[in-house]
């Protein structure tokens, strides 16, 4: 790839509103990181907390603060792309007020290995190569800045498994998420496999990824803006030695997977979709009087998860082929599957996904 990308296609007066607007931004909010060495880490703003949840465990929806992100914001043609790779744990005693919990969250290790420091280096090196087709990257530490408004956000991260075997890399979006994402986490799952050589860990996806702290704008200030594609890459397990092979002793070949799957995200992007930024929304749903089938699958034959009883509380964050993925809790489990949309209700109640305790 050796065109430099930029963003073309954009009706004139629109950019030139997009530069006023942009440059009163700049003027307000002085966020601009150093660009001028490649090893400064962004350094997020103070921020004010939100009020203190009365509990720390179960903190209830606060109201959402205005986005300044509401509206899509295309760049202006020839405004180079902006990307931020976050390197998850990094610095995480820094966190804020409302990310307290999550302070003493260092990640996983092998030996004198921290997944902050693996997750650094790998974007240390995935920089000059995005840089060097012209795109702006922010390396960010593990506290986001608010709303973080960019063409990509990238949660970086690395597993790790007190026993047994498990091995291979994953990728997720929010559980709400845009077009835009799904297509990134369609461009970096057919980059990252190939260059690395390692398997997908299928299935390994869990709720704390859905439910990323910096996915989740609703609840967070230091959080990205909710038009930012985002993803989270768990690159592998450090304590898999088939994954520690390539993670530790061939960090190019992951940087270069990284990489291209963000620049062909960039490429295959419609800079004209706007609406492709913004995330679904849906109501909360309860079941029927008669309860409701939980399925594997958005189809009427596949495979049955669980009878939901009457009035169980759905939180859906896909819709497709006449069916809703829900996010189900139970007394007896936390669940994902499919509800077919006519054995559900709406409710006004407020979303609330899980949340990361741990990350
Ligand atoms: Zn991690």
């Amino acid at each position: 790839m050796s065109k430099p990308l930029n963003n073309r296609h954009l009706p004139a007066r629109i950019t030139i509103s997009l530069v006023l607007l942009l440059l009163i931004s700049a003027l307000l909010f002085d966020q601009t990181p150093n660009q001028t060495s490649p090893t400064t880490v962004y350094a997020a703003k103070e921020v004010t907390a939100p009020p203190a949840p009365p509990t720390p465990t179960e903190p209830p929806m606060p109201t959402p603060t205005p986005d300044p992100a509401a509206t899509p914001t295309p760049r202006a043609p020839g405004t180079a792309f902006r990307v931020g790779l976050q390197a998850g744990h990094l610095r995480s005693n820094e966190l804020p007020e409302e990310l307290a919990h999550l302070r003493s969250s260092s990640g996983s290790h092998w030996g004198n290995l921290s997944e902050a420091a693996l997750n650094l280096d790998i974007i240390t090196r995935v920089k000059p190569l995005l840089e060097a087709q012209g795109v702006v990257v922010d390396i960010l530490p593990a506290t986001v800045p608010t709303s973080y408004d960019a063409d990509l956000f990238l949660a970086l991260h690395a597993d790790g498994v007190a026993s047994g075997s498990a091995h291979g890399w994953k990728l997720a979006t929010p559980w709400r998420a845009s077009a835009a994402s799904k297509l990134f986490l369609a461009t970096m799952s057919a980059a990252y496999g190939p260059a690395t050589g390692l398997t997908e860990d299928a299935g390994g996806v869990t709720f704390n990824m859905k439910g990323y702290y910096a996915f989740n704008f609703r609840r967070y200030i230091s959080a990205i803006a909710r038009t930012t594609p985002a993803i989270i890459l768990e690159m592998g397990f450090l304590t898999s030695a088939t994954d520690r092979a390539v993670l530790i002793n061939q960090p190019d070949r992951v940087a270069r997977g990284i990489a291209d799957g963000i620049l062909a995200y960039l490429q295959q992007r419609n800079p004209a979709d706007g609406g492709a930024l913004l995330p679904p929304e849906y109501p909360v749903l309860r079941t029927a009087a008669q309860g409701a089938t939980l399925r594997a699958a958005p189809r009427d034959n596949a495979r049955v998860l669980a009878q939901l009883s009457a009035d169980t509380r759905l939180m859906p964050f896909d819709l497709q082929d006449g069916y809703y993925q829900v996010f189900v809790h139970t007394s007896k489990s936390r669940t994902v599957g499919w509800v077919r949309e006519d054995e559900a209700g709406v409710t006004d109640e407020q979303p609330d996904f899980p949340t990361p305790v741990s990350q």
